[in-house]
């Protein structure tokens, strides 16, 4: 018989073991290792058997182990420890707190918005990267103290588990989740109801969604969940999957974590007493509609609202906004009617954000094809700081945003990079810890991660090897144990699967890939040359063996087949035992493959990958990585932390391109890594091998942590985001309404800023580098002051009659009526005297901008003039 629901009752726990459901509600757990210890000793069969999941194991201990356990003196302060040291880490200062002493301004609050969150197998809310991602930056801002808080939506169908049919071919399920069985609390109103969150849609209908916290450490996640009966059904599921509907769908997700997740912020902060957040930062652009709603939020005001044009302006001030996509197919784009569809228009007036003209939020997320309402130009428009997550992401980013900056060269497009980073704690195996101790370094539970990292110098070949070799036979039991089960799932026998139990070689060299079966990442370029790929498998001396994993989008048959491919290939009676596909790749298995693989590849289509952080993971567990050049990848590899598969950049024809990178691939196994893991004098551990791993774990480790980036965000985004919003909310909002009131003038008087004419003066007949060249240009401000503007000479190299920059110059106003001898009526002339920068064929042109102090940048209204003509 099939249960009709299902609803989790949780154990009830002697008052004396009560600081168990502290430590299962906190996730905080899911990095902690003593807890984790603490739990595992509870009853290591049920903590198996729940998966690692302790609220799921705490409901199926016995009551006979829960009474013994209350009554053994050693666990119990064993518990107590671990509840204190939760409440120490809950409470004592951390790097912002220390950075705040020492002179950085005070953030009074962040509110992070993202799609999916991946923090720990019990909560299954994430796909994989970008989800991963924002798991890692919520843990890691709860180590460095900030005072952030997570929005995101609670699916009831998490993402899918993957399992194979006899053909090789991806089954989807969907688990269900039951929050009362999941490390959640429900935010209530001080009468104990659950606080309900509420969201107009079409047709006089509304959207209630519930909002449930998990506690990320120090981190509060919100998660809204619509799956009430007050909803009807429709609505009921608009949560029920993560990227599973059509665009319709999608929207109404986008805009319940957009504007339900801003009204949640709000009766959070108002029930708690938690400080209003000054940034509001969108992880992608599909929690875009945060910005409308907080524009709305100003403009109906009761008392001295604000006009649209200022509540943009004071928006943008404190809203970051990060890409994470160079591929135009991974943006969400909705069509307008959808939009308008939502919007709702009442007499041109939005019925979902009163008070707003429909027309103006579509302007906001226009783009150049027409009818179309593109999610990162929202983002975009509504950020006054973005950025890329990587160097070269950043650059391509600039390029393939650059059309909302039209007339700025690509790389003054004002979007940053922050390279992301991994949660040491998380994705770091504990025997790395326990080896920095064995060398004497400071390995405290709570101790940084990076400077575990560095100790690592200073642990012998030997005891690296070691290391290493025991988190591959780790890696080796677990694949043996996935094939075995994955072939029962594809219908062979117990009897038909003995092989299973010889899967793979604890001593073989092992590389692995991992990574979401799209297009780009090309899971089977590997494939490209069948023979030469089985040679090094079945090398008599020194083979290598190859583990894959990852999951095609239950829509995207191209990317199943690709999977398909992949597993028939790996069926093969010769070669099953040297490479294995291991189904339904998430957090828990790929923890295996990152600390136990030697090599880690990574073979996408330059620059596709925006970051990857896979690769992250497996460097600060000792792997090297064999990767294009591309995303983090390309600026960390330095020669001694892995190999750079050249890539053949020019060539047009991808097919050929492909075979180019794969031979480029097959060299660099044939003549470097395998002969490097195998260079054994007398049975020592490889040398070069050893050396390689060291420079890995203690030079790139430290520089690869979500730490890391975090801390990049907060200096390079947040704090001044937050000053920004600060000033310009200081007095009423005056800053916005001058910087609005300054905005319009701009864009008004702007089609009537001309330069009219440049002179150049004070060269010499033969120029030199360093001579001195003279500037005026005559420039026409229309209603402009000349305080309202940057005149700028702009010098650079000039090849086939285009200017390559290589400095700018501001000009000087001329204001002495002596001095502006020359100018006609009309016009003001600003001068600069500029010294010749460079030698060789040089040119210059001058421009004028948009400058005013509350601006992030002179590109930050995206007006630009420049000469007649040059436009
Ligand atoms: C890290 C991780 C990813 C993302 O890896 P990429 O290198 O960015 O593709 C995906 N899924 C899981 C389970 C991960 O741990």
């Amino acid at each position: 018989m099939k249960p009709l629901r299902q609803f989790t009752v949780r154990a009830t726990l002697p008052d004396s073991l009560s600081a168990l459901t502290t430590l299962a509600n906190n996730l905080r757990w899911s990095w902690d290792t003593p807890t984790q210890r603490l739990f595992e000793s509870m009853d290591p069969a049920a903590w198996a058997s729940s998966g690692n999941d302790p609220i799921r194991m705490l409901g199926e201990i016995s009551g006979s182990r829960l009474a013994e356990l209350a009554a053994d003196d050693n666990f119990r302060a064993r518990l107590d420890a671990c509840a204190a040291d939760l409440d120490d880490y809950l409470s004592r200062d951390q790097w912002l707190q220390h950075e705040q002493a020492a002179g950085m301004p005070e953030i009074p609050g962040i509110a992070y918005f993202s799609m999916e969150f991946g923090i720990s197998e019990v909560l299954p809310i994430y796909s994989g990267g970008l989800g991963i991602l924002a798991g890692d930056h919520l843990k890691s801002a709860s180590e460095l103290g900030l005072p952030l808080v997570g929005v995101g939506l609670l699916y009831r169908n998490g993402y899918f588990h993957q399992s194979l049919n006899a053909d090789g071919w991806q089954v989807e399920r969907y688990p269900t989740a039951d929050p009362q069985g999941l490390p959640l609390t429900q935010l209530t109103e001080p009468s104990g109801a659950p606080v309900t969150v509420t969201v107009s849609m079409p047709d006089h209908r509304t959207l209630r969604a519930t909002v449930w916290i998990a506690q990320v450490g120090r981190i509060p996640l919100l998660l809204l969940d619509s799956n009430l009966p007050e909803n009807d059904t429709e609505l009921r599921t608009v949560t029920d999957r993560l990227y599973g509907g059509d665009q319709d769908h999608r929207i109404k997700q986008e805009i319940l974590l957009g504007v339900g997740g801003v009204r949640a912020v709000r009766r959070f902060t108002a029930l708690t007493g938690a400080a209003e957040p000054t940034v509001f930062h969108m992880n992608e652009g599909h929690g875009g509609f945060l910005g409308i709603e907080r524009i709305r939020e100003l403009v109906a005001r009761p008392t001295n609202p604000l006009t649209f044009a200022e509540a943009v302006t004071a928006v943008r001030s404190g809203t970051v906004f990060t890409t994470h996509t160079p591929v135009p197919a991974g943006i969400d784009r909705f069509p307008d009617d959808l939009v308008r569809y939502y919007l709702g228009d009442d007499a041109g007036r939005s019925t979902l954000f009163p008070g707003l003209g429909v027309a103006d939020v579509v302007d906001l997320g226009r783009e150049q094809t027409p009818g179309v309402f593109n999610m990162a130009h929202l983002g975009l428009r509504l950020a006054q700081r973005s950025n890329g997550v990587s160097q070269l992401h950043g650059a391509v980013s600039r390029e393939m945003f650059a059309d909302l900056w039209p007339g700025f060269e690509p790389d003054e497009v004002p979007i940053g990079s922050v390279t992301n980073g991994v949660h040491g704690r998380t994705w770091i195996s504990p025997a790395w810890r326990e080896a920095a101790a064995a060398a004497g370094a400071d390995v405290a539970p709570d101790s940084d991660s990076a400077q575990m990292l560095v100790s690592l110098k200073n642990v012998s070949d030997d005891h690296l090897w070691a290391t290493r070799n025991m988190l591959r036979a780790e890696l080796v039991s677990l694949v043996r144990d996935r094939v075995r089960r994955s072939g029962l799932e594809r219908g062979f026998s117990e009897a038909e699967l003995s092989w299973t139990e010889e899967v793979f070689d604890p001593d073989i060299l092992t590389i692995g890939f991992a990574r979401r079966a799209a297009t780009y990442k090309r899971l089977t370029l590997m494939l490209r040359d069948p023979d030469r790929l089985k040679k090094l498998l079945l090398d008599p001396e020194r083979p290598i063996q190859l583990v894959v994993a990852g999951k095609a989008h239950p829509a995207d048959n191209g990317g199943k087949s690709l999977i398909q491919q992949m597993v028939r290939f790996a069926d093969d009676p010769q070669l099953r035992t040297r490479m294995v596909f291991l189904p339904d790749y998430d957090i828990s298995m790929a923890r295996y493959l990152y600390h136990g693989c030697d090599v880690w590849l990574n073979n996408p289509l330059r620059p596709m990958e925006a970051c990857g952080t896979s690769g992250m993971k497996s460097a600060i567990n000792g792997g090297l990585n064999l990767s294009i050049l591309d995303g983090w990848w390309d600026e960390m590899a330095d020669g001694d932390d892995g190999w750079a598969i050249p890539t053949a950049d020019g060539v047009a024809d991808e097919n050929r391109r492909d075979d180019l990178e794969a031979a480029a691939l097959y060299r660099l196994l044939e003549e470097s890594v395998v002969p490097g893991f195998y260079d054994r004098t007398a049975g020592d551990p490889p040398g070069r091998w050893m050396e390689m791993v060291r420079h890995t774990l203690s030079v790139l480790g430290p520089k690869i942590l979500a730490t890391r980036m975090v801390r990049d965000y907060t200096e390079a985004m947040y704090v001044p985001a937050s000053q920004s919003y600060q000033t310009i909310r200081a007095d009423d909002y005056a800053a916005a309404r001058t910087l609005a009131d300054y905005t319009g003038r701009v864009r008004r008087a702007w089609p009537s800023v001309r330069i009219a004419e440049v002179d150049s003066t004070g060269l010499p007949d033969v120029p030199v580098m360093s001579s001195k060249l003279t500037l005026t240009a005559h420039v026409r401000l229309g209603d402009l002051a000349p305080s309202d503007v940057r005149v700028q000479a702009v010098l650079g190299r000039v090849e086939d009659d285009t200017l390559s920059p290589v400095s700018t110059a501001d000009m000087v106003a001329l204001t002495d009526p002596g001095e502006a001898d020359g100018a006609i009526e009309g016009e003001t002339l600003f001068r600069a005297v500029i010294e010749l920068p460079t030698a060789g064929r040089l040119g210059y042109t001058v421009r004028v901008l948009p400058h005013n102090d509350l601006l992030a940048s002179d590109a930050d209204l995206g007006l630009v003039r420049l000469p007649e003509g040059m436009q």
